[in-house]
């Protein structure tokens, strides 16, 4: 694993020899995700937690991470010393994570990444407090920032919330309790638990490239879950451009077909273990991102798509697909995060 953690900050190395699994893809194409220039020494992404406030900070020293991620390689905890982060060496703070590091919304009683909740609080004066380091004017929450801000949560913590028992909401109560929880953001804590407002469902958060890019980890990552899930029927293919998803797919087994013919940048292919002798393959590309097994389904991804999974079926050029994108994955002489 590429991240080192620590229990509110995360640091990721992201460089021409390492590029986050999250992201997927090529060092470009991961700069180009992030705004950043594909500087040769790369950058360290300091992702710093708390509860009211989520930051990135970048860093041209890529040191002390690449220290931290021998550490822990070696067997170490891996911590990292993050007092050693040198001020020259920030070229930019941001508010929030990149999305498909965990950015987006989260559960704010106990930070679950995927809120199905939504609870609109009471009008509070002021939620974001002080910043710990000067980020620039702070981001407006809720339709203003002295007015409504919501509160998302997940369902295990919507549970407990809606039990309306004290001792079922002793552990949240907590939550927001840590000396270094601005005064204004404990205010607004406690105004929620007096007058929030009922209950919605969460919206689904925005489809975008980086939700893509997460989401394909994600499956990747969590292989047999996500296949339990799925519909067994294969896609149906279409060149037809007025079936925008169907006409995708064909478009992007196309592009991947072509990474056969011209190997894509280092990373834009990775390859990892599963069980034995099978691989599960990812590649992306520009609006799509392939994830599979090479002894089994497939599925695609597309900007073009929103929230919908296709899944290809075993067909008759999808094994050597496969293969061969394995090939290109295993061929690379650094390994992006793969294993
Ligand atoms: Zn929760």
């Amino acid at each position: 694993m590429q991240t080192m953690s620590t229990r509110d900050h995360r640091a990721v190395l992201l460089a021409p020899d390492h590029v986050p699994g999250e992201f997927g893809g090529s060092y470009q194409s991961a700069c180009l995700a992030l705004d950043l220039d594909p500087v040769p020494g790369g950058y360290a992404l300091y992702l710093m937690d708390m509860m009211n406030i989520r930051a990135t900070i970048i860093s041209t020293d890529t040191g002390p991470v690449r220290q931290a991620k021998d550490n822990a390689e070696s067997g170490g905890d891996g911590y990292l010393l993050s007092s050693r982060l040198a001020t020259r060496s920030i070229i930019d703070t941001r508010w929030g994570w990149p999305e498909e590091l965990g950015g987006g919304p989260r559960c704010q009683f106990c930070r679950n990444p995927h809120p199905a909740w939504i609870y609109e609080g009471p009008a509070v004066e002021v939620l974001i407090g002080e910043p710990f380091i000067d980020f620039g004017p702070p981001p407006v929450v809720g339709s203003d920032i002295v007015g409504c801000i919501d509160w998302p949560a997940c369902d295990t913590c919507y549970d407990l919330i809606e039990t309306a028992d004290f001792d079922a909401w002793r552990g949240l109560l907590d939550r927001y309790g840590d000396p270094d929880v601005p005064m204004p953001v404990q205010t607004a804590w406690r105004e929620f638990w007096t007058s929030h407002r009922p209950p919605a469902p969460a919206p689904p958060p925005p489809w975008t490239p980086h939700r893509r890019r997460r989401s394909a980890d994600s499956i990747a990552a969590h292989w047999d879950d996500f296949t339990a899930e799925q519909p067994v029927d294969d896609v149906v293919f279409t060149s037809d451009p007025h079936v925008p998803g169907l006409a995708g797919v064909d478009a992007a087994l196309e592009a991947a077909h072509g990474y056969l013919l011209q190997p894509p940048l280092p990373g834009a292919v990775r390859s990892y273990p599963y069980g034995e002798g099978a691989r599960i393959i990812r590649a992306d590309g520009d609006g799509w991102s392939l994830v599979g097994r090479t002894d089994s389904i497939s599925f695609i991804l597309l900007d073009t798509a929103p929230n919908l999974t296709h899944l290809i079926g075993r067909g008759p050029t999808l094994p050597s697909l496969m293969t061969g994108l394995d090939r290109i994955a295993q061929a690379e002489p650094e390994t992006n995060g793969q294993s």
